[in-house]
């Protein structure tokens, strides 16, 4: 059996490619209820249904943000709201050209004798959950596998687990409408050089695409989501032409000319440096044959969640700060951003939170 040529085919590499479009990028909005907490608890503000839906609102609503995004990922809560007004958010989204999607796993589980390695869970009735969010307008899906660098990490049985899981997820994804994004994130924790994640990341991505083939999953209606290529959390800083030239060729050596975009997440680094590093890569040249944007949580909201502080009399500067990072980072996916992005508050902060669940 070849990979998926179901009824949903043509649907998954439209979508697929469009949200790979250069000059866009991917918002992901999608932190659970849990997550969502720490981020308002940041800003004083209590993490009750009515402050997410204003924070979300503030986003979607952002004069000039859609025309920099071609995806926004969403949690469950979200998808099935709507603005003050009664408008519901995804079609604010549809209007302004940027697809919904929805993120569908259910969190990261110890996997047992590991030093702490996880595996995300979901897969049970994840087909009816696929349809359900179809139904709702949803057109891509997020699943996110987590795995560290140690001394012994990643063991061979969390690459393998995670490759399986996400392959699993993919191919369910597909079979119900959603374009999969594949995000094995390797963890930046840790005193490693970028050399060694350098290793990690193409012994992972080696993985996580043997195991979609054996899947039979349609490579081109699916969107990697890797972290770049950097050194430790605890080692000391590269520059961005470095970051790149290691990240692209891990990608060359790695993913296959089939899928139309890599949409990096942001993994902790500073707004601005996650721009430049972006950009970077889309000045370096070579062999590309994928788009290179942006999946970005924290990196393309810290300044909005700061200059907002929870207060309706602030959504327009809040608001000011959204456009100038999704600006500069639809800029950085042409290799075009000159960072001269005005350095909101909160913009070149690290946001590296040991040991991140999203
Ligand atoms: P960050 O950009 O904050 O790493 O998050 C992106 C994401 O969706 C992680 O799953």
């Amino acid at each position: 059996m070849s990979c998926y040529k179901g009824k949903y085919h043509d649907e998954l590499i439209a979508n697929a490619t469009y949200i790979g479009t250069p000059g866009k990028g991917i918002l992901a909005a999608d932190e659970s209820t849990g997550t969502i907490g720490k981020r308002l608890a940041s800003i004083n503000t209590e993490n009750n249904e009515s402050n997410r839906r204003a924070l979300r609102e503030l986003l979607f609503t952002t004069p000039g943000a859609m025309e920099c995004l071609s995806g926004v990922i969403l949690y469950e809560e979200t998808l099935y709201q709507s603005t003050a007004d009664g408008k519901p958010f995804v079609q604010v989204l549809k209007e302004g050209g940027a697809l919904p999607g929805i993120k569908v796993d259910k969190g990261t589980v110890e996997l047992a004798g590991t030093n702490g390695e996880t595996t995300t869970q979901g897969l049970d009735g994840l087909g009816q959950r696929c349809q359900k969010y179809y139904e709702a307008g949803a057109r891509f899906a997020k699943w996110r596998a987590v795995l560290k660098i140690g001394p012994n990490e990643p063991s061979q049985l969390a690459i393998n687990e995670n490759a399986n899981g996400l392959a699993r997820y993919a191919i369910i994804c597909q079979e119900n409408g959603l374009v999969p994004i594949v995000e094995p994130e390797i963890l930046v924790d840790g005193p490693h050089n970028i050399d060694k994640c350098a290793e990690v990341t193409e012994r992972v991505l080696a993985a996580c695409y043997k195991a979609l083939n054996d899947h039979h999953v349609l490579l081109e209606g699916t969107l990697l989501k890797p972290n770049m290529v950097t050194p430790g959390s605890d080692a000391k800083k590269v520059s961005p032409e470095v970051v790149a030239e290691y990240t692209v060729r891990a990608l060359q050596r790695t993913m296959p000319a089939a899928v139309p975009a890599v949409v990096f997440l942001s993994g902790g680094q500073s707004e601005e440096e996650a721009t430049v590093n972006l950009n970077a890569m889309n000045k370096l040249k070579g062999k590309k044959p994928w788009s290179l944007t942006f999946s970005f949580g924290r990196a393309l909201q810290q300044s909005t969640l700061k200059a907002w502080g929870g207060k309706a009399e602030n959504i327009q500067k809040a608001q000011a700060a959204f456009l100038t990072r999704c600006k500069a980072n639809s800029e950085a996916t042409l290799g075009t951003y000159k960072g001269n992005a005005n350095l909101a508050d909160g913009a070149a902060e690290s946001l590296h939170v040991k040991d991140y669940k999203y």
